[in-house]
């Protein structure tokens, strides 16, 4: 294997633009970037909600937030509604940020349930800044980051947006139809791609970001693909746009039905609205009619109907190619992790880029954190289907009856015995997530940490009032959300 100098990105989507901008922002002139898009194929125009890591990427290529922001109509996004996912009535909220205020031993979600014990009856809610402000839709930049956010935004207007960015520094676009990935015969490595107007497009090391058609990854190396779809049984989903009806709200929704979820996503010029839903269940008509009869405002878009697979390709580098985007897998969008799998796809590959030969050693690293990252968020994404009230339909009732992996099972069955919860090895949902969206979907722990008697019924109160006043204090202060963004990006 040669050095990898030339690096050639196969396909123009978010995951394309994406890793063409940082690498060429970080690593300019020790390689050459060019990318290849067809603009007869287009790239699948969904996946407008993020979580807060953008935010690092964003800087680390010294991204300007308000240019950013006006360029992509984004608004903020302080978490997820999820509407009917307990029961059909009941809903709770997903945020970023913490709740309360964490004891070394024990998480806060104990001092809350002694409160509910010792008599205290205000919600868990009530102790998270960036919740109360998403519910009241509101929301500032605060001193010392208090504020834990990621946006909402339009995905064609961010890859325009990088594309203008990689493009000045210094990165090639192609525009063609890759016809055939051409192998170098002696060792299986790709050697190039090949367009349907007979152009060659080589390189050293090859990015598939053709999304699900995975056309170098798959098509052309053949790594195979684990297939979660008993974990993750929605395989289908329709999205619309349509003009907005009211000022954006910072948080995305999630919307329970019967056989899957819809989408709401507010952006600064329109709104993006989508069905997730399983073929089993429900048809594509019912799935369109459903969306078309439930979405706000005038429809702008004709529907686009998406099929998917859930899971994962076996390797995510193989050779001298890496799958990033949805190439590499595609975990459902329910908790908005697919750009962000990207990202750590992209500053992982930067991290691991071999001086020399492609080291097998750094294929395996890269591989194994790429899939321990994805694991990890499945199992975050199977609670929310395992863990409900509802057995008003066949699908929800096959979710609730369906087999977990091993890991998820000694969670859910940790937290809900004695309220306690771990994060593990870095992973991407911390325990604010996980006892936020446990106690959402309804499990009630059964006991909680002692180390909560030390403190008096007085300073449980001191510590419980002053955390609810001081959230409530700060979040009465902070401008309407819609004032906030029409300001930041010079719109006002
Ligand atoms: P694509 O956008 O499909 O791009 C593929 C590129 O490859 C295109 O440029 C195409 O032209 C090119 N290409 C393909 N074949 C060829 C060829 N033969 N020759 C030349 N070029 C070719 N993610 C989130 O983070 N948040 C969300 O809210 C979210 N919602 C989603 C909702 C749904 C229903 C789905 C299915 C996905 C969602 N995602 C979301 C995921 C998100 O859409 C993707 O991760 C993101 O858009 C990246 O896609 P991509 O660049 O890998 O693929």
């Amino acid at each position: 294997m040669s050095t990898p100098r030339r690096i050639v990105i196969a396909g123009g989507g978010t995951a394309g633009w994406m890793a063409a901008a940082a690498m060429a922002r970080t690593l300019g002139r020790a390689v050459t970037v060019t990318l290849v898009e067809s603009d007869a194929i287009g790239t699948i125009g969904v996946g407008e909600s993020t979580i807060p890591p953008i935010i690092t990427f964003n800087r680390l290529l010294g991204i300007n937030e308000a240019e950013f922001m006006a360029a992509t109509q984004a608004t903020f996004k302080l978490g997820i509604q999820f509407d009917g996912w307990k029961g059909p009535e009941d809903r709770y909220f997903h945020s970023f940020g913490l709740t309360g205020k964490d004891h070394w031993a024990a998480g806060f979600q104990h001092f809350w349930l002694d409160g509910l014990r010792r008599g205290h009856d205000a919600p868990y809610d009530d102790y998270c800044l960036e919740l109360i402000a998403a519910r009241e839709g509101r929301f500032a930049h605060l001193p010392d980051e208090r504020m834990n956010y990621a946006y909402q935004l339009d995905s064609t207007l961010y890859g325009r947006f990088l594309r203008r960015m990689a493009e000045g520094d210094g990165v090639t676009r192609i525009e063609g139809r890759i016809a055939e990935v051409a192998l170098n015969p002696d060792s299986g490595d790709i050697a190039a791609l090949v367009l349907d107007d007979g152009r060659r497009i080589e390189g050293d090391l090859f990015l598939d970001c053709t999304g699900f058609r995975a056309l170098l990854i798959d098509r052309a190396l053949h790594v195979g693909f684990d297939d979660w779809s008993h974990y993750l049984p929605c395989d289908a989903a329709v999205a619309v746009q349509t003009e907005s009806v009211r000022p954006p709200v910072p948080y995305t929704r999630a919307i329970a039905h019967e056989a899957g979820w819809q989408w709401r996503i507010p952006l600064q010029h329109r709104a993006g609205n989508g069905i997730v839903y399983c073929s089993r269940y429900m048809d594509h008509d019912a799935a369109r009619e459903r969306l078309l009869s439930t979405v706000e405002g005038q429809v702008l878009t004709e529907p686009n109907m998406l099929r998917f697979q859930t899971g994962a390709r076996r390797k995510q580098w193989h050779r001298n190619c890496i799958a990033v985007g949805l190439s590499g897998g595609f975990l459902e969008p329910l908790e908005s992790t697919s750009i962000h799998l990207i990202q750590r796809a992209i500053l992982r590959l930067i991290r691991l880029l071999p001086g020399g030969p492609i080291s097998p050693h750094d294929v395996a690293e890269f591989n194994d954190q790429q899939m321990t990252d994805m694991l990890q968020i499945r199992d975050f994404l199977i609670l929310h289907y395992k863990i409900h009230e509802r057995r008003d339909s066949a699908f929800w009732r096959q979710c609730a009856d369906m087999e977990v992996p091993d890991s998820l099972a000694h969670r859910i069955a940790l937290f809900r015995e004695t309220g306690r919860v771990f994060r593990r090895n870095d992973e991407l949902f911390a325990e604010n997530s996980w006892v936020q969206v446990m106690m959402g979907q309804g499990i009630k722990p059964e006991s909680h940490h002692p180390i909560t008697a030390r403190l008096s019924d007085e300073e449980l109160d001191r510590l419980l009032t002053t955390l609810r006043q001081n959230i409530a204090t700060t979040v009465r202060s902070l401008p309407p959300h819609a004032d906030y963004v029409a300001h930041h990006c010079g719109t006002a």
